[in-house]
């Protein structure tokens, strides 16, 4: 499995660009938020992009849904329409921005569990607009992408046992009371989750307050030494093995 991280920023795109990110296997590709403009650099993406998976419709995430939909439709050969799972009802967002009648797409009722070839769960964080994590599969390798988050149990439990988990890094630890009020994570609680769900790869990004490699120092003394940390930014492309 191959995630290519396009955008890494949270809130306001300060220093790059915000959420969007693709996943490639052998059995397809998905792509994960649409906050990024980076995704229409390259024509091939765009026409791969018919799976999306939207963690919440926070702007940071779903600031260029639209746009795909409508690129797509100028696109000679491609077809299919855009297919969507999310937490709402991407109809009721394109109806409020007027783009109620913009064919070329759908949206998958719940969360199926299996989707272009891949596995799929989610579970529901704690965040002011609903957010789903996801846990995806290709057989392989299984990975959890946690969109926006604070720490609870219940995500701990969720992401137990996930060889990777791509988590939020939004906040200071001395913002921790900000963090909690506004469903962000500070390095504390990114590394209690970690250290909780004992994944082989922990992945830190969308930033706010810290800059990647700041993020990751402060995370680092409070990891287990097992788990492999590992930031990500703006263009970075990981590469997991499958478990040995
Ligand atoms: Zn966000
Ligand atoms: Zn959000």
């Amino acid at each position: 499995m191959k995630i290519t991280f396009l955008g890494t920023r949270g809130g306001f795109p300060m220093g790059g660009q915000t959420s969007c990110t693709r996943i490639e296997a052998a059995c397809g590709s998905l792509v994960i938020d649409l906050g990024s403009t980076r995704l229409f650099e390259n024509p091939a993406w765009i026409a791969a992009a018919d799976h999306v998976l939207m963690t919440h419709f926070h702007p940071d995430h779903i600031a260029h849904l639209a746009s795909l939909i409508i690129a797509r439709l100028n696109m000679p050969g491609v077809e299919d329409p855009v297919s969507f799972v999310a937490p709402e009802s991407v109809g009721d967002y394109l109806n409020d921005a007027k783009l109620g009648q913009v064919p070329g797409w759908r949206q998958e009722a719940g969360v199926p569990r299996e989707w272009n070839g891949f596995s799929l769960h989610a579970v529901q964080t704690r965040h002011p607009r609903i957010n789903y994590a996801y846990r995806i599969s290709d057989g392989h390798v299984s990975l959890v992408w946690t969109g926006d988050c604070t720490y609870s149990m219940e995500l701990a439990e969720f992401c137990s046992g996930a060889d990777v988990v791509v988590c939020e890094a939004s906040m200071k630890d001395c913002n921790q009371k900000n963090a909690d009020e506004w469903g962000h994570m500070t390095p504390s609680t990114f590394a209690r989750l970690m250290n909780e769900a004992q994944p082989r790869i922990a992945v830190t990004t969308h930033y706010t307050e810290l800059e990647p490699a700041d993020f990751a120092n402060a995370v680092r003394s409070l990891l287990d030494a097992t788990i492999q940390l590992v930031p990500a930014y703006d263009g970075f492309e990981l590469e997991i093995p499958k478990a040995g």
